[in-house]
């Protein structure tokens, strides 16, 4: 694939502990909704044992102007260096990778379950079905601890008002009086209240491999079959 050097725009918290990065996007850059780039930190004051590249999802939309990445600022070499990157610094972008992205049938639902930092492909999905006006049903189930903790909540409610076609379900583990939401850890019989015919869609699971995990095993117990299941599992959480 093609390597960049890309110019950081922009930088914005967007949940606790969550840090967007926005990028220039280079000239004839292509990809699909859904797709990752591996960003390498260029000559970093600090690094550690596990170097200084990660491959983030990319989260913006294919036809939104700059590149849009999300991550969990946890304390690691690389995201200290990456939390004070100055506005107008460069880094490498190898891009675009992965198959996470949405089917073509659009008589075929889709179903996504995902939770935390596993929304960033999921809402560049969401994002450019709605800008297409696909006929595609899609449901999203997004489990984060608090509201506090749930990245993009605004833009997946403006999704779900212009897309008649895309259901939103937040689902919040601990949630404040007066949440109107799914509560709780996403379960089976959640997952029947959101979806009539279990065995219709495709799946679509994404996050750190023990979410992917749980969610796997969930739909095994419903009996869906594992030909209709697609995962992107972020490893190195
Ligand atoms: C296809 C793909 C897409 C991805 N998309 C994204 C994305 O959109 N956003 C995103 O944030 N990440 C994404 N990731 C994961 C990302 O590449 C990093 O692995 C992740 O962000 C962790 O990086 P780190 O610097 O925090 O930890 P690392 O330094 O890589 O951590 C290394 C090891 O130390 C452990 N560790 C480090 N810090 C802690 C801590 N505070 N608590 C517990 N354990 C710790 C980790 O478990 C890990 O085993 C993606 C990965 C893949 C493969």
């Amino acid at each position: 694939m093609p390597i960049y050097n890309v110019k950081l725009m922009r930088k914005d918290i967007v949940a606790h502990s969550t840090m967007a990065i926005h990028l220039a996007k280079p000239k004839g850059f292509e990809f699909k909704a859904g797709q990752f780039g591996d960003i390498t930190l260029l000559d970093p004051p600090e690094t550690d044992e596990e170097g200084n590249i990660r491959g983030f999802s990319l989260a913006h939309a294919p036809y939104e102007a700059d590149l849009m990445m999300a991550t969990r600022l946890r304390d690691t070499a690389f995201k200290r260096v990456l939390r004070a990157l100055p506005i107008g610094a460069e880094v490498k972008l190898d891009a675009p990778y992965g198959s996470f992205t949405l089917h073509n049938n659009e008589r075929t639902p889709a179903v996504f379950l995902t939770g935390g930092i596993g929304i960033t492909p999921v809402r560049s999905i969401i994002a450019q079905a709605t800008h297409d006006k696909t006929a595609h049903r899609i449901t999203l189930l997004y489990a984060n601890k608090t509201p506090a903790d749930a990245a993009f909540m605004a833009d997946l409610e403006s999704y779900a008002k212009a897309n008649s076609n895309f259901t939103f379900v937040p689902v919040m583990d601990e949630a404040p009086g007066g949440w109107r939401g799914e509560r709780g850890l996403i379960n089976a019989s959640m997952l029947a209240r959101h979806v009539s015919d279990l065995k219709a869609p495709i799946y679509y699971l994404c996050g750190p491999a023990a979410m992917v995990a749980a969610m796997r095993k969930l739909l095994d117990e419903a009996g869906v079959d594992e030909d209709n299941t697609r995962t992107e599992e972020f490893s190195g959480y």
